[in-house]
């Protein structure tokens, strides 16, 4: 009999290009795959969590690839803590391969399966996929981490060669898979979770036409990233998320690509490094403000603004328009994100963990790193923040990047028959469309900008050092 070793896929649903899976199949011993629903995960989502559904899509996917190439995925659901090891032994597996995971939770659900395994006299060995430069790979000449992006961005060109963003060839190694049948996958409902209306398809494949798609407009990226109605941007997050595509892949091709549109789109994926390695060197930004004299900020917390907030009702067009993405699909553009976050914290004056642990709950893309980096900029907490001087004013920035109204259109229909310049502010316009009556058909502002644009500069300079 073959010595068995078991690949462990948790945020890297993909055959193509997988390191972990690479080494396990380079070992020479008959792989078997596994995946775990994980209980600890699962127990604090909602019936309708659109992640589950992807993500079961995408194992579905993964299985039945390994079932083609004359193998097949064990689907298990439970603590991982206990099933890793569990199959190790009963398999009789010494070696458990995965891809490493930067998040403060992941790392301590891989020390306690390490250190069964290892009472077992087994390890579990883990392998950088899910970024280019991880841990202390990019740091400064005095060694320590960067907090500042674009010295960091700098270091990390410099750093980069081929060999960083060439492919593990692990689907060229697919024989050494073991030959097996699994179990039969529990059902979406059995792990209590429901079919949801995601727009995104799951799986590989589809994040290889998202990117190829891409490709074709790549070029414009610069111009066109910040404009939400205009289809600017890659929408490659949440298969960046789940390893559904390489990472290696996208900036191999955005590095030799070159040129504007490419240079500047490898710079987002660098911001997606950038925040991977800041969470595992600083993990006390998981519930805390990064920069310390922002850690007794005293906001003020009104539940009535939040749940106005979270259901697009604040009375200001791009943010309500912005929220009801977010909650209709599970995606919100970068430059909203940036937008209804100021608007929380800045506007609302509510703390910017609230705005966090919901779009924690509600972005299919939820990555813990980029999340809690993206709140900390946007609430100027962060390492290399947003001033806290700098507030976006919410008609502005809709003026700049919805010139036409366009995206606030396809969220906000009641403000459909509005002109082009007063759906931005439809509470100041001069000739309302016929009929339309402020706060029977859409809120009056829930707050005035100006007022309390004054009253967060106040919070923000009583906790100035
Ligand atoms: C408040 C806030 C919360 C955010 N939460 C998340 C989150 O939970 N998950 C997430 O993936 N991104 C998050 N972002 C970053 C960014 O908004 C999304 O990555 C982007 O909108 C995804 O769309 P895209 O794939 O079309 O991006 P593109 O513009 O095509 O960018 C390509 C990829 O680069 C990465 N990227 C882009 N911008 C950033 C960034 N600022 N920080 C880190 N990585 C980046 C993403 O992986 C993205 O898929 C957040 C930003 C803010 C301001």
């Amino acid at each position: 009999m073959p010595q068995t070793h078991i690949f462990w896929f948790r945020r890297d649903l993909r055959i193509d290009d997988n390191a972990g899976l690479f080494h396990a199949l380079k070992s020479g011993a008959a792989v078997r795959c596994v995946f775990v629903f994980d209980t600890d995960i699962l127990a604090a989502l909602p019936a309708a969590d659109r992640r589950i559904a992807f993500i079961w899509d995408c194992v579905e996917a993964l299985r039945q690839r390994l079932q083609a190439a004359g193998s097949d995925l064990y689907v298990a659901h439970g603590r991982a803590q206990d099933i890793i090891p569990n199959l190790a032994e009963q398999w009789g597996a010494r070696r458990v391969f995965a891809n490493r995971d930067y998040e403060p939770a992941a790392i301590s659900r891989d020390k306690q399966v390490a250190e069964q395994l290892a009472q077992q006299s087994g390890q579990l060995e883990l392998f950088k996929d899910q970024v280019i430069f991880e841990t202390d790979e990019v740091l400064t000449a005095a060694g320590r981490p960067y907090t500042v992006f674009t010295p960091y961005k700098n270091a990390w060109l410099k750093r980069l060669d081929p060999f960083f963003v060439q492919a593990y060839p692990s689907q060229n190694r697919l024989k050494q898979l073991a030959c097996w049948q699994a179990p039969p996958s529990p059902s979406l409902e059995t792990l209590g979770f429901k079919r949801t209306n995601s727009a995104l398809q799951a799986g590989g494949e589809a994040a290889d036409q998202l990117f190829a798609d891409f490709i074709l407009r790549i070029t414009h990226y610069k111009s066109w990233r910040d404009f939400p109605a205009t289809k600017g941007v890659s929408y490659l997050s949440t298969h960046l998320r789940f390893g559904t595509i390489s990472i290696r892949k996208l900036a191999q091709f955005a590095w030799q690509q070159g040129g504007e549109g490419a240079e500047c789109w490898l710079g987002e994926l660098i911001w997606r490094d950038f925040y991977q390695q800041l969470l595992w060197h600083f993990p006390h930004v998981v519930g805390n403000s990064f920069k310390e004299e922002y850690r007794q900020l005293q906001f003020e917390n009104s539940q009535e603004w939040f749940a106005a907030w979270q259901e697009g009702q604040t009375g200001y067009p791009i943010v309500d328009a912005a929220m009801r993405q977010l909650k209709q699909t599970g995606y919100m553009h970068n430059r909203l994100r940036m937008i209804t976050a100021s608007f929380l914290v800045k506007d609302l004056l509510i703390d910017w963990r609230w705005g966090e642990a919901y779009f924690a709950e509600t972005l299919l893309d939820f990555d813990q790193a980029a999340n809690n980096g993206g709140w900390q900029w946007a609430a100027s907490t962060g390492c290399d923040a947003q001033p806290y001087f700098r507030i976006f004013n919410p008609v502005t920035q809709s003026e700049k990047f919805d010139p036409e109204g366009k995206f606030i259109r396809r969220y906000v229909p009641e403000l459909g028959s509005f002109n082009n310049k007063d759906i931005h502010a439809p509470w100041l316009a001069k000739n309302p469309p016929l009929g339309f009556k402020l706060q029977h058909d859409y809120p009056a502002p829930i707050v005035d900008h100006a007022v309390q644009r004054q009253r967060a500069l106040q919070l923000f300079d009583k906790n100035k050092t």
